[in-house]
C-alpha cells in the first residue's frame, strides 16, 4: 500500500471519512488517526504500529460539543480541566459512552479525550467529521515521532495518510489525567505539569510508578520511548564512557568528542529535541546515549518521566 502525504487537511480527512488512517501533526507529537466509531479502522491502528491490543488510544476532537459524543459523564472537576485547558496537550480520562467501540478504549470502560490547539490537527478533526483516536504515530515501543519523516520512516506503506506539517512544538506527549474516578489521577506526566492542574483542582495527584505492582493504566507497562542504542541518565556531562561510539544530549556541554552531541539552550528545547535526537543516533548506530538529568518540575518532570522509560531495560 503507498502512503500518500499531503499537506491538505481536508484531503487526509477524507481518508478518515473511508474508513481509513491518518498520521497527523500537532502540538504534542505526531498522532495515527482513524474514526473512533469505525471498528475496523480503529484495528488498522493497532495493526501498522503492531501495538499491543490492550493499550488504549486517545479520541481527538475539534469542537469541544463532541465531548459529549465520547464521554458517559463529565464530573465537575473533569469540566474544570476541560475550560481550563481545552484546547491544548491534556488528556482527561472519562467514563465511555456506549457509542465509544471496545477496541478504541482496549476493553476499558473508559476513554482518553483530548482536543489538540495545533491549527493544522483541528482543521483536520474538523473536516472528519468525527472524532478521531489516535496513539502516537511510531511503531510500537519506538520514540514518538516529532516530524512526518520519523513517521514515514516508521510507518510508510503501513497507513493511509500522513498529514504534513511542521516539527512539533513541545515534543513530549500529553498530560493524562484520569477523571473517571472520585478524584484526578495524573497518569502520565506533559506540558501541563502537576501544579498547572492541582490550581484548578486541589486533590489531584500522581499516579504510583509505573514500574509498581498494578499499573493504574494499561499503556504504563509498556516500554516506550526507546531507541534502540542504550540510554543513560547523566549528571552534567559527566561519565561519558566510549565517547567515539556514545552520543550525549544536555544544557551542559560535556567538551569532548563525541559521536553526536546536541547542546540545547534550556529544558523546553531539550524536550522539543530529544526524541528525534534519539532517532538519529539510531540512524548513526551510536551504542550509548548519554543524557543530562534535569529538574523534575513543570516540564523537566515530564522529560525526565520519558528519559527513565527510555533508559529502562
Ligand atoms: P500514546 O500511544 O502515546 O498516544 O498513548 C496513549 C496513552 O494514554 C496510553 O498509553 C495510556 O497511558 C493513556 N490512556 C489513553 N486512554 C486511557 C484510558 N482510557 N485509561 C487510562 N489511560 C489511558
Ligand atoms: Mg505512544
Amino acid at each position: 500500500m503507498d502512503t500518500i502525504v499531503t499537506t491538505s487537511p481536508t484531503e487526509a480527512a477524507k481518508f478518515i471519512r473511508r474508513g481509513g488512517t491518518v498520521a497527523f501533526p500537532t502540538e504534542t507529537v505526531y498522532g495515527l488517526g482513524a474514526n473512533v466509531f469505525d471498528e475496523v479502522a480503529v484495528s488498522k491502528i493497532f495493526n501498522a504500529k503492531k501495538r499491543p491490543a490492550d493499550n488504549p488510544l486517545i479520541a481527538h476532537i475539534g469542537r469541544l460539543d463532541q465531548v459529549k459524543t465520547l464521554a458517559a459523564e463529565v464530573p465537575v472537576f473533569a469540566q474544570r480541566l476541560i475550560d481550563a485547558f481545552f484546547p491544548g496537550p491534556l488528556t482527561v480520562v472519562l467514563r465511555k459512552s456506549e457509542k465509544v467501540p471496545m477496541i478504541a478504549t482496549a476493553g476499558l470502560d473508559t476513554i482518553g479525550v483530548r482536543m489538540p490547539r495545533n491549527e493544522l490537527a483541528r482543521e483536520f478533526l474538523l473536516a472528519s467529521g468525527t472524532p478521531v483516536v489516535a496513539p502516537s504515530a511510531n511503531l510500537s515501543g519506538r520514540p514518538s515521532p516529532t516530524t512526518w519523516q520519523a513517521v514515514y520512516e516508521d510507518l510508510n506503506g503501513r497507513i493511509d495518510c500522513i498529514l504534513q506539517g511542521e516539527a512539533t512544538e513541545i515534543g513530549l506527549e500529553s498530560t493524562v489525567v484520569d477523571c473517571s474516578g472520585e478524584s484526578p489521577v495524573v497518569l502520565r506526566q506533559g506540558a501541563i505539569a502537576l501544579d498547572q492542574i492541582r490550581a484548578e483542582v486541589h486533590n489531584a495527584v500522581l499516579a504510583e510508578s509505573s514500574d509498581g505492582e498494578s499499573p493504574k493504566s494499561p499503556g504504563m507497562k509498556y516500554r516506550h520511548y526507546s531507541p534502540t542504542a542504550k540510554v543513560k541518565i547523566i549528571e552534567a556531562g559527566n561519565g561519558i564512557l566510549d565517547p567515539l561510539t556514545s552520543a550525549y544530549i544536555g544544557i551542559v556541554d560535556p567538551e569532548i568528542t563525541l559521536g553526536m552531541k546536541l547542546i540545547v539552550p534550556d529544558i523546553q528545547a531539550y524536550a522539543h529535541s530529544v526524541f528525534e535526537f534519539f532517532r538519529e543516533c539510531d540512524r548513526k548506530s551510536i551504542g550509548t546515549i548519554y543524557c543530562e538529568k534535569v529538574m523534575d518540575e513543570g516540564i523537566g518532570a515530564a522529560l525526565m518521566d520519558r528519559l527513565r522509560r527510555a533508559a529502562h531495560d
